[in-house]
């Protein structure tokens, strides 16, 4: 019994039971990997913004996965605010 046949076992998020990760959908409860995540993604590619919404920490997330997606929501909010302030100064040097 070992998991290592594959390289993309991850934990799904809703029965928290390995599965596949390299699948789209969970083979134990049928859940899609990151739906809300990917469904943002798709979203904003539709409407033609390419920026990758901040990650959210959902409510029935378990809490390793709260733990590991803090800090990136943290760099994320930075990367953000580093840009806006790149776009200040090109604004302001402009003239
Ligand atoms: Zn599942």
């Amino acid at each position: 019994m070992s998991p290592s046949a594959s390289t993309h076992i991850k934990r799904c998020a809703y029965c928290e039971q390995w599965t596949d990760g390299a699948k789209e959908y969970c083979e134990h409860c049928g859940h899609e990997h990151d739906k809300q995540y990917k469904d943002e993604v798709r979203k904003r590619i539709e409407r033609g913004d390419p920026r990758v919404p901040i990650i959210q920490v959902q409510y029935d997330d378990p809490i390793w996965l709260k733990i590991l997606k803090r800090p990136i929501q943290v760099a994320q909010l930075i990367l953000y605010a580093f840009v806006a302030f790149l776009v200040y100064l090109t604004t302001v040097f402009a003239h």
